[in-house]
């Protein structure tokens, strides 16, 4: 859960089959990122996105999802308290991770096909905006993917915060659980980490060696960001009056969810479940009141922010500034 580079995929669509898109902009920007391909040339390759054929569906919303009303009310609040001034952040919903697995099992996408033929991949169906179908297969995989998915979000380089819908089945009761998830992917946004491994993976070091190190190190330095997320949430939820412990039984569910409790994966982009926890726990025991402390000797000094909000239907995106 919550993450800032995750799996590669774009919407696409076959003969008469949708896939219904929230910002194609945004979508092609986001297939070259976890394509890997921003990495390389920095810039979104517009040439190979030229063959989808995305479909805007018929279904859009003058106000915005539920769910992200909720995420609104979560950041507004973390915003103000935190007296963050940032540019502008857009948040997003999509079917989710899982729902490749499910377009594949009901026959919606060819086998096989992922990596050489992004817009024939099965993946591409997980970012889908939630609501948009063409037909009873595509609602059904929507449905499977919302009650089996991952409860999973994500930050992406271009200032994007995206929810898989599913995390609001197993969190969005849970206002306290859902503030730490926001707070953890505000952190990743505000300290650039997607960026910066973005960054990393250029730097001619790194680049020239061979790939399972590369993988190694990259791994290495997104475990740091994840750890640096967590606590950052805690502390941003602590400075919103609200109780930091809440951040550490979010990842204790997190965990059950998965009934994952290892500590390390050492090639993953996050950290064990374990270690998060362990990590939390002696953030919350000992560093945390005085980050605390500090804040309220500087960062309170500094003026009161006022977000402002605005949903575009087409796109669905919410994006939120606190810059004049
Ligand atoms: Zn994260």
């Amino acid at each position: 859960m919550c993450c800032t580079a995750p799996p590669v995929s774009e919407g696409f669509a076959t003969a008469g089959q949708g896939v219904p898109t929230i910002g194609r902009r945004w979508r092609q920007r986001l297939w070259a990122w976890r394509s890997g391909r921003a990495w390389i040339s920095g810039s979104a390759p517009l040439h190979a996105l030229l063959g989808l054929t995305l479909l805007l569906g018929g279904c859009r919303r003058d106000a915005p999802p539920p769910e992200l009303t909720l995420v609104q009310a979560e950041a507004d609040a973390l915003l103000r308290a935190n007296r963050l001034r940032t540019t502008p952040i857009r948040f997003t919903l999509e079917v989710g991770e899982t729902a490749g697995y499910w377009a594949q099992q009901l026959g919606l996408c060819p086998r096989g096909t992922q990596g050489e033929e992004p817009e024939l991949s099965c993946a591409a169906w997980a970012h889908g905006a939630p609501g948009d179908v063409a037909s009873p297969l595509q609602r059904q995989l929507q449905r499977l993917a919302y009650l089996y998915g991952h409860a999973s979000a994500r930050t992406y380089p271009q200032g994007l915060v995206s929810f898989d819908r599913s995390l609001f089945l197993v969190q969005g009761h849970d206002r306290a659980a859902l503030r730490c998830v926001v707070a953890h992917e505000l952190v990743h946004f505000l300290r650039r980490h997607a960026y910066l491994s973005s960054r990393r993976l250029q730097q001619p070091d790194l680049r020239d060696r061979p790939a399972p190190e590369r993988d190694r190190v990259l791994a290495t330095l997104s475990q740091q960001q994840e750890l640096a997320a967590d606590r950052g949430a805690l502390l941003m939820t602590a400075i919103s009056g609200q109780d930091p412990a809440s951040c550490v039984r979010q990842l204790q569910e997190a965990a059950e969810l998965e009934g994952d409790y290892a500590a390390e994966d050492p090639l993953s982009s996050h950290p064990g479940h374990g270690r998060r926890i362990a990590a939390a726990r002696a953030y919350l025991a000992r560093g945390l009141a005085d980050d605390l402390a500090a804040w309220r000797r500087q960062g309170a000094r500094s003026a009161a922010v006022t977000p402002r909000w605005r949903w575009d239907p087409q796109d669905r995106l919410l994006t939120v500034t606190t810059r004049p």
